[in-house]
């Protein structure tokens, strides 16, 4: 099964073609997240470059995408090494080829993107290409060939995040207003480092996270304080013309706390704002690291005090981390931020399914 993955460099595409992998300058990663940077990365597959209708955040010329036509298990080495430090616990590592799998599935089913099935950005999931790869990674792929988590004979659209922060959250409060059976709420206290020793959760960390993601610190409780100013220059920025910030007012959250309305009195007008991305996009120059905070303002200084990584449904990158390396295994983690789901195996056809456990006998 191959699957087509668009990546994005910034404006036009250069490339050096080596004898069997081909090297891309300026691969754009992170993009609008605080992590924003470029990169060169080499890719193996073939590589195909076309326009997108989609020009560049400034306006201007339509961009070029490169699109790397790769076989699913190969994309799937490249994308666990991406996202994941190669020395984490191996039972994360499997847990995450097995959602990664079940989710670049679905994707492929019900493509996101214009020309290609998925983006090699966080936006769908991290590709960064053979520089990253590594061997355990790669085991870890293998380990779980073809398994894929399942509910009601359905493939899961199985999302994931760095840290829920406390509570994981649910569908709607990020997503369309429906109800997702296996993405529950539950409580989470895996990724509360502060009950580890610090040496302990130093080392965790360092295993889970990439280098550029340890630049992120304290993504668990945090806390961003911006002058009237600041924050005025910062809202207008993305809602041209409501004036002066009077007040952010939390209309709903979701269920682990994670705001997904949120009401802008502005001096010149009121908006409402929701879901839960365009509220982190619209309240920081980049992006917040969640919707999941409380706001204070007073002496001319606003104060959001706020919890968790990332969107909040599904897996807990960081409780996962933990989980394995307390000895779960990577059934017992998909089955504790995935309700009622079955793990089965893609048989080599790829239509039909077999339980993993009738495999095993
Ligand atoms: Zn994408
Ligand atoms: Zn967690």
């Amino acid at each position: 099964m191959d699957i087509r993955v668009g990546i994005l460099t910034a404006p036009k595409i250069e490339f050096e073609q080596k004898e069997h992998t081909f090297v891309l300058k300026d691969v754009r990663i992170g993009i609008g997240f605080h992590w924003d940077r470029k990169e060169d990365q080499e890719f193996a597959g073939t590589l195909e470059i076309k326009p997108t209708p989609n020009p560049s955040p400034k306006g201007g010329e339509p961009w070029e995408v490169a699109i790397n036509t790769i076989d699913l298990e190969d994309y799937l080495c490249s994308v666990i090494s991406s996202e994941m430090n190669a020395n984490s616990p191996m039972e994360l590592l499997k847990a995450h080829a097995v959602i990664s799998r079940s989710w670049a599935i679905r994707a492929m089913q019900k493509p996101n993107h214009e020309g290609f099935d998925v983006c090699a950005d966080d936006h769908c999931q991290r590709y960064e290409g053979l520089r990253r790869m590594n061997e355990r990674a790669v085991e870890a792929v293998r380990a779980t060939r073809g398994q894929v988590l399942m509910y009601n004979n359905e493939i899961c659209d199985c999302r994931y995040y760095k840290c829920c922060g406390g509570r994981t959250e649910i569908w709607r409060t990020c997503w369309e207003d429906i109800d997702v059976p296996y993405i529950q709420s539950v409580q989470c206290d895996y990724c509360d480092m502060s009950r580890l020793p610090s040496a302990v959760s130093r080392h965790i960390l360092r295993l889970v996270l990439n280098d550029y993601d340890q630049e992120t610190k304290d993504f668990r409780d945090w806390q961003v304080t911006y002058t009237d100013e600041e924050l005025d220059e910062i809202v207008n920025s993305k809602h041209p013309g409501i004036g002066h910030v009077i007040a952010l007012e939390p209309l709903h959250r979701g269920a682990s706390g994670r705001i997904d309305m949120l009401r802008i009195v502005g001096s010149e007008r009121t908006d409402v704002i929701g879901k839960e991305l365009n509220i982190r996009y619209t309240l920081s120059r980049k992006c917040l690291y969640s919707s999941w905070f409380d706001v204070k303002h007073e002496n001319g200084a606003w104060t959001l005090q706020g919890h968790g990584w990332g969107h909040g449904a599904g897996l807990c990158q960081i409780g996962a981390a933990v989980m394995a390396s307390e000895g779960k295994t990577y059934e017992e983690i998909l089955s504790y931020y995935y309700h009622n789901t079955q793990l089965m195996i893609l048989s080599p056809k790829g239509h039909d399914y077999l339980t993993k456990s009738h495999l095993d006998d």
